[in-house]
């Protein structure tokens, strides 16, 4: 199996580079947020619990995280791999993710993570935000999001660089070139 973090403060890119990056090695997409949006436009129950935090920009607790997550690997038995975006988020939900990999006989493979500076993410965000009707995409939520990326997830990456497995890549530029770094990287994983 061939198994990626797409790694990267919110608007790095990673739902882009996702969508690619699936239709180039076919590979099963998990994005996190996209679960939880579905999760909320169902009205589930746990999109219930989960949609005020979400709207606040906080992270969601890493028990009911890790437990949609695990969920949503066991639906894909035939995967040739999955692409995890947004997830993982805190290093608690990386120790999980490596021990439940580690459960079905498989790994991560590597992180790419995509480096963009915060007046960059500020402006990108500014923009989708008159495309998009995302209720955290507002510039005080996004605040919030930002803040939970640098005081929170940020520790993950020291985490996979001590594994030997964490890619950096500039996250500004054009697409496809960004794109056309990050198969490289993919591409010498796989071999
Ligand atoms: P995203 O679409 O990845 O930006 O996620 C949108 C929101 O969903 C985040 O701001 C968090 O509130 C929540 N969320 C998504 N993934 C996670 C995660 N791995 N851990 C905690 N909260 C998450």
């Amino acid at each position: 199996m061939l198994n990626l973090v797409l790694f990267g403060p919110p608007g790095a890119g990673k739902g882009t580079q996702s969508q690619k990056l699936i239709e180039r090695y076919q590979l099963v997409h998990i994005s996190t947020g996209d679960l939880f949006r579905a999760h909320i436009s169902n009205q589930t129950e746990l999109g219930q619990r989960v949609s005020k935090l979400i709207a606040d920009g906080e992270l969601v607790p890493d028990s009911i995280t890790i437990a949609m997550l695990e969920e949503e690997i066991v639906k894909n038995p035939e995967a040739k791999g999955f692409i995890f975006d947004g997830f993982p988020r805190t290093v608690a939900q990386a120790e999980a993710l490596d021990r439940f990999l580690e459960s079905k006989g498989t790994a991560i493979a590597g992180v790419i993570a995509l480096d963009v500076t915060e007046e960059e993410l500020t402006a990108r965000i500014a923009k989708r935000k008159a495309v998009s009707n995302r209720a955290d995409d507002d510039s005080e939520k996004l605040k919030k999001r930002i803040e939970e990326y640098f005081s929170k997830t940020i520790h993950v990456l020291p985490y996979y660089e001590n594994q030997g497995k964490l890619a950096k890549v500039n996250g500004i530029g054009n697409i496809d070139a960004i794109f056309g770094e990050i198969t490289d990287i993919v591409d010498r994983l796989k071999n």
